[in-house]
Order: structure tokens, then sequence, then C-alpha cells
């Protein structure tokens, strides 16, 4: 499956703000948009860019939603077409779509440090969803399933470090965290307020809506 390949702390410099995207260094002080004369956009003419209008308010909305999550323009258009066939408010339903991904909620559980560690995990079939191999970081879960780090891969010694300290105690309420087993069990649907990043998610609405 294509993906973005380039460096990660460009995303974070274009859209002006930190979107997490390796782990500890965004919470240190090596983190780019904290030294702050890189952080301006990149580019030779990047602090230039100053008038922003309506179009490019939505538009860097979703780029900011898309580099967030990790997804690329297709799928995050097929999420938006599936939020907008559910019950409810479109843009809070394709944010609550995007929480449930398998990798955001490895990494939410925990074991890893960023969502596009979370991807290599379960891209190299560390994770189970029920019981039975997962390796599609694009799963959706749902209410009543099981994501567990497969026991043939506990004692390896990337886990062992991954893992140490590992509680799950940061976990949020929809997933019951088993630190023992390395397990979680998804207890309800997330809802707005579990995503912990203040997006506009109508500036994406109306631009898809156009
Ligand atoms: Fe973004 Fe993290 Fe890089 Fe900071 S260190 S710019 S938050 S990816």
């Amino acid at each position: 499956m294509a993906r973005y390949t380039g460096p990660a702390c460009r995303l974070c410099r274009r859209e002006g703000t930190k979107l997490f995207l390796k782990g500890e260094r965004c919470t240190s002080s090596h983190c780019p948009l904290i030294v702050r004369e890189k952080s301006g956009t990149p580019g030779p003419h990047g602090t230039a860019r100053k008038k922003v209008g309506e179009y490019g308010l939505q538009l860097r909305e979703k780029q900011k939603a898309k580099r967030y999550y990790g997804v690329l323009e297709r799928q995050f258009r097929n999420y938006y077409e599936m939020a907008v066939k559910k019950e409810g408010v479109t843009g809070e339903n394709l944010l609550t779509i995007l929480e449930t991904r398998l990798d955001n909620v490895v990494y939410k559980m925990g074991v890893a440090s960023s969502r596009k560690e979370a991807r290599q995990l379960i891209n190299h079939g560390h994770f189970t969803l029920n019981g039975k191999r997962a390796d599609v970081a694009s799963i959706l879960v749902r209410p009543g399933d099981v994501v567990a780090l497969r026991a043939s891969s506990r004692g390896k010694e990337k886990f062992k470090q991954l893992l140490d300290g590992f509680d799950g105690k940061n976990a949020p309420k929809w997933l019951d965290v088993n630190a023992e087993n390395v397990s979680c069990a998804v207890t309800a649907v997330p809802t707005r307020d579990d995503v912990d990043f203040p997006f506009n998610e109508q500036l994406i609405v109306e631009l898809y809506s156009k």
C-alpha cells in the first residue's frame, strides 16, 4: 500500500502544529516545532505564505487529520463516505471512525510510541484481533473486539523495550487494557471527546461536500 515516506517533522511544520508522529521525540526539546527558528513552514518561501482563504483553511484541516492518523487521500475519502452514511454528525463520525483503526488502537493502548510504529508492528504480524492474526493496520475495531500482542512476540527483545513500564493506564476509557497479557477489549464506540486533538472537523465536511 502506498504511504508517505518523507520526513515526519516536515508534515508538522507544514501544518504549523505538533501532530505527534515520532513518539518520544515529540515531547522532547528536540521537536523542531519547539526550536523556534526551525518552526516556519518548510520550503524557501514558507514563511511568506500568510493569507489563507476559506478553501485553504478547509484543505489544511483535512491534511492535518490525514497526517495525524497516517491515512492517504483515497482511504480518507472512503472514511468520509462511511461517516456520511452513519447516523449522527458527519464530522464527529469521521473522527470516531479514524479512532477505531487498528493502528490507532495499538498506539492508544500504549504499546507503540506513535501510530507509525503501531502500523509497522501490525504489518509484521505481531497482533491478533479476536484471536486471529491481524496484519492490516486499517482494520476498524468494534465494541466487543479484543486486540492482543501475540504470545510469541512478547518475549522478543523489541517488545521487552517497548513494554518496559507498560501498564495501559493512559489508554482511553473505551479500551479496557489488560497489561498482563498485553491486550485490550474495545468496550464502546469512541466519542468526539475521546479524540485528543483539536480538529475542526466541520471544515473537512465543508470541503468534501462542495
Ligand atoms: Fe512533529 Fe514529533 Fe517532529 Fe515535533 S518531533 S515536529 S511533534 S513529528
